[in-house]
């Protein structure tokens, strides 16, 4: 039989890879709560049209990179590939989109992106969503809340760059500028530029082409377009918190899905490589309406969890761990007993019970080979005496016989 491999770009995740996982995990989480956020878990599959209308018919990610398929009953379902559209379809379902809410939410996200390294076609996002607020407290908040996550999680080389892509209307204006300055240029940009340019003129601010960004020079500037209350946000959220982390406005940053309007932001660190950014997000405001939703302002980030690891140096405490090793001969019942009240004494301590038919030899042999600090042997001559040889993995000599009431007030302590 020929053997069956994963999908390209969804990699499987090993408990050494994982390493890193929980710490930042369980961090993100801590300051979630700091923030008075409440968990929300949707869905990895909603109708694709949640997508076209929420993310845009005219972005790469729904034109391009989204996993979509007709169920059993001919619906046209997707993964999402991004976790906002089903937080704020939930949100108006159960009618909570004229109250106000703060949400966050882990797990994996879906796009058919070229793999390479930190881009991936299974990735994970944490993100957070802070509802019914419109441009202000909320901006600030959400800020803040990025340059808690960069210095707890220790991130280095960190820059966030924010900027303000105006209201609806001063968006339409900017586009139809931008694409009025840009058409005499038309033959000097390559294919992505040109269907830009048609579908969607703001994205190609975020051009890699050098000869498009020297064009770019003498384009017109968003910050014309906005207004002076806009301006200042920006200026205002850089001073309130440069002390805290490294903020720069950008007039050419844009994002890559269609809803943000208002405040833009991203925070990149170059420790990362050619996929720099690991925080997206921003203001999205019309989002809730043209999901069938009341009007809801919203803005909302999203972390890159693989990224974001990357680059984190706070890892977990080191493992406790003890290997259990019972002869085989008649008392496997009485170990497994024994090694459960333990469990229940410590739960803290990873107590490895070895499962083989192997001796007492063998098994220590493994033991020692292992990160654990002690090996708790259970052998014919202990069981008829009660007792349970408690062996120190580190110290070859060390090696005290204990009661199993001794040897479980050391494993509470250990
Ligand atoms: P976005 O939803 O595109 O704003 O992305 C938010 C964050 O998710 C980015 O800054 C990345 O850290 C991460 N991200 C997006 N796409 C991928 C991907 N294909 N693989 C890994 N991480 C990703």
């Amino acid at each position: 039989m020929t053997k069956i491999n994963s999908l390209r770009g969804m990699p499987d995740f090993y408990s050494d890879d994982l390493i890193s996982w929980s710490p930042v995990e369980n961090k993100l989480e801590k300051i979630f709560k700091a923030y008075s956020i409440n968990e929300i878990r949707t869905p990895i599959m909603e109708y694709t049209d949640l997508f076209k209308r929420s993310v845009g018919d005219t972005s790469d990610i729904v034109n391009k990179e989204i996993y979509s398929f007709n169920d059993r009953n001919d619906q046209s379902l997707s993964l999402r590939p991004e976790g906002t559209a089903g937080v704020i379809r939930s949100i108006i379902e159960k009618k909570l989109d004229q109250q106000q809410s703060k949400l966050w939410y882990m797990g994996p996200m879906f796009r058919y992106e070229r793999p390479q390294k930190g881009r991936y076609r299974q990735f994970h996002q944490a993100g957070v969503e802070i509802l019914g607020y419109p441009e202000g407290q909320a901006d600030f908040e959400l800020i803040s809340m990025i340059c808690s996550i960069i210095n707890a999680l220790n991130i280095k080389n960190a820059k966030l760059k924010i900027n303000h892509l105006g209201d609806k209307d001063s968006k339409k204006e900017f586009s139809k500028a931008l694409v009025k300055y840009l058409i005499p240029y038309k033959d000097k940009m390559d294919e992505k530029d040109l269907e830009r340019l048609g579908k969607n003129p703001l994205r190609i601010l975020d051009t890699k082409d050098l000869g498009m960004q020297e064009i770019l020079k003498d384009a017109p500037s968003l910050n014309n377009f906005i207004s002076d209350s806009a301006n200042l946000l920006l200026s205002s959220i850089q001073k309130t918190f440069s002390d805290l982390c490294i903020i720069e406005i950008d007039n050419t940053l844009v994002r890559g899905l269609d809803y943000y309007t208002g405040l833009v932001f991203e925070a990149s660190s170059s420790d990362l490589g050619a996929q720099d950014a690991f925080i997206g997000g921003g203001r999205y405001d019309n989002l809730a309406n043209t999901l069938g939703g009341k009007d809801m302002p919203a803005i909302g980030l999203a972390i890159g969890l693989e990224r974001i690891i990357s680059i984190s140096s706070i890892t977990k405490n080191i493992e406790k761990k003890v290997v259990f090793i019972s002869s085989t001969s008649n008392i496997a019942p009485l170990a497994f007993k024994i090694a459960n009240q333990l469990r229940t004494a410590n739960s803290d301590v990873s107590l490895d019970m070895d499962l083989t038919d192997s001796s007492i030899k063998a098994k220590l042999r493994r033991a020692n080979k292992t990160n654990a600090t002690h090996a708790f042997i259970l052998g014919d001559e202990e069981i008829s005496s009660n007792m349970i040889i408690v062996k120190s993995l580190r110290d070859d000599d060390e090696q005290v016989s204990m009661s199993i009431e001794e040897c479980i007030a050391f494993y509470k302590k250990i």
